[in-house]
């Protein structure tokens, strides 16, 4: 038996086994215990309370005085396993070239899943883990990951395996996610039906019966997927009890919204483009709204109403999209420090995104997402700072010193 006891320390996101996921009054507060204590045995948190109580535990104790102890950033929507960065057309957008034209020139996901597909497995492999190492270090403590660059049948499956292969080896969670309509790939480009025959009637049979995806998606968009395709992929993937978490509305409101309710998706993840009708749909509807504001900063473009769906009292969510095309960064910090300063969210309210109802975007929430009793024991000790709010005011700092996942302290190099 392991037991790891943290001290003299303020404890952030405290909730009852009974919150699942915050919207409302909820969403706005964030409940602390200042001059507090946390117990964890094994891989689980045993108990928490002030220093007054303070239990005598036979371990290993750390005195955290000035440091804040969080539940580790539940980061929903990621596409980590990638071939390359694309840093060219980074500066050919600087010179620039738009999203759409870099596409048009072979650029963009087709990019990616060009040198994906010539990539081999193990290279794959390698090159995800070393940023799934980085991306523990920064603090978060579980993830969600989508394939798409594959775009073919072959690409699609090793993109797959190599995220089952993570899960395999990974010391968080990691949630899978099929996107092979992420971009018509170009040999499809006159046969849309063709395309999304074989995503659903050859490779979706495939990937049940190995195993390689927890939900479906697709990116409904203008040049991309339509509504009724990104229903067809939902439909289907609910026939074989896999949910749908939907790209949609990044740069357009065509109807992806009212279709992902209507198939029962888990979550409709971007949001930059949404309208009233809209947000009063998601009011009476059982979808995460999920904000993911690195894109919008990385493309210089608009960013989601997070003040309008909070008052609307949504349950906002927010993950980072790590991604080589529009953000190539999954740090969750980052991207709590965007949605204060670009979205107005508060600090509590990031927080509470990035936390707990990441969890929830993953199905995750009654193991991860915040500090309970019988919760396994993600956490990350911050060095010490001022207050909570400091995390998104001090935008570049490398805040988190050390985690705990599982229950066991790591030095961050030896995750
Ligand atoms: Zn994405």
């Amino acid at each position: 038996m392991t037991e790891l006891l943290i001290k003299n320390t303020t404890l952030v996101q405290i909730r009852e086994p009974n919150i699942s996921i915050l919207k409302g009054n909820n969403f706005q507060t964030l409940p602390i215990l200042e001059n507090a204590w946390i117990h964890c045995q094994n891989d689980r948190i045993l108990d928490y309370g002030t220093m007054e109580n303070c239990p005598d535990v036979r371990g290993q104790v750390i005195d955290a005085t000035g440091r804040y102890v969080f539940p580790s950033w539940c980061d929903s929507h990621t596409h980590l396993v990638f071939a390359a960065y694309r840093e060219q057309e980074f500066v050919q957008r600087i010179s620039g070239m738009s999203y759409a034209e870099i596409a048009a020139s072979g650029g963009g996901i087709l990019n990616s899943a060009r040198r994906l597909r010539a990539m081999p497995e193990a290279e794959l492999f390698q090159a995800a883990h070393q940023r799934l190492k980085q991306l523990i270090a920064s603090g978060t403590g579980a993830i969600e990951i989508k394939s798409g660059y594959g775009l073919s049948a072959a690409g699609e499956l090793k993109m797959l395996r190599v995220i089952k292969r993570l899960k395999a080896v990974s010391p968080i969670p990691v949630k899978a996610s099929f996107l092979g309509a992420h971009a018509l790939p170009a040999e499809f480009k006159e046969d849309r039906k063709g395309y999304m025959d074989l995503l659903i009637n050859e490779l979706l049979p495939v990937i049940v019966e190995e195993e390689l995806a927890d939900y479906v998606d697709i990116f409904c968009e203008k040049g991309f997927f339509s509504v009724a395709e990104a229903e067809r992929m939902m439909e289907a993937g609910n026939k074989y009890e896999l949910r749908a978490k939907i790209h949609t509305n990044q740069f357009n409101s065509m109807g992806g919204i009212e279709a992902a309710i209507a198939h029962k998706a888990l979550s409709v993840d971007h949001l930059e483009v949404v309208n009233e009708a809209e947000i009063s749909a998601l009011i009476n509807a059982n979808v995460i709204p999920t904000l993911l504001p690195s894109a919008p900063f990385f493309l210089s473009d608009h960013y989601p109403p997070a003040r309008q769906l909070i008052d609307a009292g949504l349950p906002v969510t927010l993950a980072s999209d790590f991604n080589p095309g529009t953000s190539p960064s999954g740090k969750m910090a980052f991207v709590v420090a965007l949605a204060c300063i670009k979205m107005k969210m508060l600090p509590d309210e990031a927080i509470n995104a990035a936390t707990l109802n990441g969890a929830a975007a993953m199905e995750l929430e009654k193991d991860y997402g915040s500090i309970t009793k019988g919760k396994i024991a993600n956490l990350f000790i911050t060095k010490p700072m001022p207050s909570v709010a400091y995390i998104p005011y001090g935008f570049t700092e490398e805040i988190v010193d050390r985690i705990v996942i599982n229950g066991q302290l790591s030095a961050k190099e030896l995750v």
